[in-house]
């Protein structure tokens, strides 16, 4: 044991990558990061940044040349590119748990194969399946934050279902939900595995708004939830941080909605509030450390800065100032498009249920 520290690549340069490689430093390790943007929030922060485009080959080869371990912030990388990192350095998650993951569709299979429950679902490729009560359509590909999908009321939206069907899709019956939770789960190389307090989100135009932790659920509910989440991970062979977006039904019922191998918005929480932060845990999940503590120092509130706020100029941060227990984290981006992520706030403590009530108010004041 010599010591010397050793790196960790990632694969994305995105505010994820960012916070992960941020938490690696504080445990010892050296990162790099891949991203097609020279000025990507987490190739600011890494000690080498590497620029090339997802499909890049080679640029990814780079990255692996000079990492130990590698691991990825956005699932919708290539697997072929995946597959080419992981023949050179171990890769965690591994591709074939994100070929599963990429296409909706396959990941629909995988819970119905594995007992999971999810709303009714198929394929549709084509605007004249369109049915006569409502469905929402889904690219099965390359969706995120609400993209490539749409509610579809019957055959009356048959041009807004074409625009979607342009590339290959699947249909979902729409879930008439009462909350949507996502439950935070770690899971090292051995199976040792941590869970988070649950998080309850609210999203608006098919983004994430807001979360607070723990959800307002009967116990007997997130103890369903984490077993959902535990089955998911234990099929999948998951190492790493993931998180699985539940919808819960007025009768208590849980569906799950989706599944992301990665550390999550939703668990962005985590940092302040629990304490092991997500992107902490993924490092150690990835690196073999021993996963940490998940519990939470009390309540927590986390509230999605879009770009959007910037629209007539900087947002008024003043107006945060001396709001107990809130931390401002902003990742970077030079650019402030409507809908793209450029920060976040969260409250913990005791002020976080007021908080939660109060998005609405502390977000028009930053807009001034
Ligand atoms: P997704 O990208 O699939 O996670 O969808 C983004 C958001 O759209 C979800 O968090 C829900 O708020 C909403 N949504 C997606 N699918 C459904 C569905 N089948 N029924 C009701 N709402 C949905």
């Amino acid at each position: 044991m010599t010591g010397k520290p050793r790196t960790l690549g990632l694969l994305g340069g995105g505010q994820l990558g960012r916070f992960i490689a941020l938490a690696a430093r504080d445990l010892g390790w050296k990162t790099a990061a891949l991203d097609s943007s020279p000025s990507a929030p987490a190739l600011q922060v890494v000690d080498t940044p590497l620029v090339g485009t997802v499909d890049d080959v080679s640029a990814a080869r780079r990255l692996a040349a000079l990492s130990d371990v590698v691991t990825l912030e956005w699932e919708l990388i290539p697997v072929r590119i995946l597959e080419a990192v992981a023949e050179l350095r171990p890769l965690f998650p591994a591709p074939p748990v994100l070929a599963v993951i990429q296409d909706r569709l396959s990941q629909k299979r995988f819970l119905t194969k594995n007992g999971l429950p999810q709303t009714a679902y198929g394929e549709i490729n084509d605007p004249k399946d369109i049915p006569c009560h409502p469905i929402i359509i889904k690219q099965r590909r390359h969706g995120y934050d609400g993209k490539g999908q749409a509610r579809i009321d019957g055959p009356a939206d048959r041009a807004k279902a074409a625009e979607i069907l342009r590339q290959p899709c699947i249909w979902e019956s729409p879930v008439a939900f009462q909350k949507e939770i996502s439950v935070l789960f770690a899971r090292t190389h051995d199976g040792e595995t941590a869970v988070y307090p649950i998080a309850e989100n609210l999203h608006r135009g098919g983004i994430l708004h807001a979360t607070r932790a723990p959800a307002e659920i009967p116990p007997g509910t997130a103890r369903k939830a984490v077993e959902l989440a535990r089955a998911a991970a234990e099929a999948l062979g998951h190492v790493g941080v993931m998180a699985v977006e539940m919808f819960l039904l007025p009768d208590g019922a849980l569906l799950v909605n989706e599944i992301a191998p990665r550390v999550h918005n939703s668990g962005h929480y985590t940092l302040g509030a629990c304490a092991t932060s997500q992107f902490e845990q993924h490092v150690r999940a990835v690196c073999g450390l021993p996963l940490g503590p998940t519990d939470a120092k009390g309540p927590a509130v986390m509230v999605n800065l879009l770009g959007d706020l910037w629209a007539k100029g900087e947002p008024r941060w003043n107006t945060l100032d001396g709001v107990p227990g809130l931390t401002l984290h902003l990742y970077g981006k030079a650019e402030a498009r409507a809908g793209r992520k450029m920060g976040h706030y969260t409250v913990a403590g005791p002020t976080a249920a007021e908080e939660w009530r109060r998005a609405d108010e502390r977000l028009s004041a930053l807009r001034g």
